[in-house]
């Protein structure tokens, strides 16, 4: 098997932008050319490609909605029917275009990943989502149809993204869109919150707190960083209510140069004016807010 390690720079950005193209085939090929060497910071491109590729390769691909497209491969559902599937993946999406007052947008392909995949998973929701130039993509390992609830938590985690994305028109960062990813996602981890209350784990301010989601070395700094979004997250649904984050990722998206220019201060970010303008207190106020309930004892 090749090792992309040695693959030259020019061929590694070939290969990226033909899978920011959806163009698996011609990804793979590219990646996979050359001989064996170290792994280096490519390797988990080259599984994420070769993960979708295999699915690609033997699975199909069929329209569920106008906005969505499910791609499996039939052997790997087992006794399952395509049909459950797509119901509990649109009602997912449903559910958080719902909660979050958001339409449902670009056009969304969920992938199903071969078992036999080595996408390199992040720390759980098992599953991913990239902004590609086609659409968005999502990606889920099928082993997760074995576990409904699962299967729910990480659709509503990784659509969330796509309406985030599509909402913000890509200008949220990267803490906010977890933020509103774990909410959505929901669930609770009672012995971080407890961590983080009595200050054995750090909460955050914001600069470092987006820095965080980049450690893949650290997976606890990178755990932590989630569920401290997450919290964020729920402090401002239950602050302001869940339609008021919609309001949010869409304000983003009308954070133009100018109207950042008139917020006062050039160094305004999309960020700092859209929360200027929905809840009246800057991003970094906010995530201190939230910490200050959540001490309070009022979780
Ligand atoms: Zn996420």
């Amino acid at each position: 098997m090749a090792f992309p390690g040695d693959l030259p720079h020019a061929m590694w950005k070939q290969a990226i932008e033909h899978y920011y193209w959806d163009r698996l085939a011609e990804a793979y090929e590219v990646a996979s050319t050359q001989g064996a060497g170290h792994a280096g910071i490519y390797l988990s491109w080259f599984r994420m490609i070769e993960a979708e590729w295999l699915t690609r390769r033997d699975g199909q691909r069929t329209p569920v909605t106008d906005w969505l497209d499910l791609e499996f491969v039939p052997d790997d559902l087992g006794p399952v029917p395509v049909q459950d599937l797509a119901e509990v993946v649109v009602a997912s999406c449903d559910e958080v275009a719902q909660r979050l007052g958001l339409p449902h947008g670009a056009k969304t392909l969920v992938t199903m990943l071969r078992e036999e995949a080595r996408a390199p998973w992040a720390i759980a929701p098992y599953g991913y989502c990239v902004d590609m130039h086609p659409y968005e993509k999502v990606c889920m390992p099928v082993h997760l149809l074995g576990n409904g609830p699962e299967l729910r938590r990480t659709t509503r985690h990784e659509y969330a993204h796509v309406l985030t994305i599509n909402a913000s028109g890509g200008h949220a960062p990267r803490w906010l869109s977890e933020a509103v990813s774990v909410l959505m996602e929901g669930g609770r981890d009672r012995s971080t919150e407890r961590e983080f209350y009595y200050g054995s784990a750090e909460w955050l301010p914001l600069d470092r707190l987006e820095q965080a989601f980049n450690a893949p070395d650290d997976r606890r700094r990178v755990w932590l960083a989630y569920r401290q979004a997450g919290l964020v997250g729920e402090y401002l649904a239950l602050q302001y209510g869940e339609s008021r984050l919609g309001d949010l990722l869409r304000a983003h998206a009308e954070g133009s140069f100018w109207k950042r220019l008139g917020a006062g201060f050039l160094g305004a970010t999309h960020t700092d004016v859209a929360f200027r303008d929905v809840v009246g207190r800057s991003p970094g106020q906010v995530v201190a807010d939230a910490l200050e309930w959540l001490r309070s004892g009022r979780r």
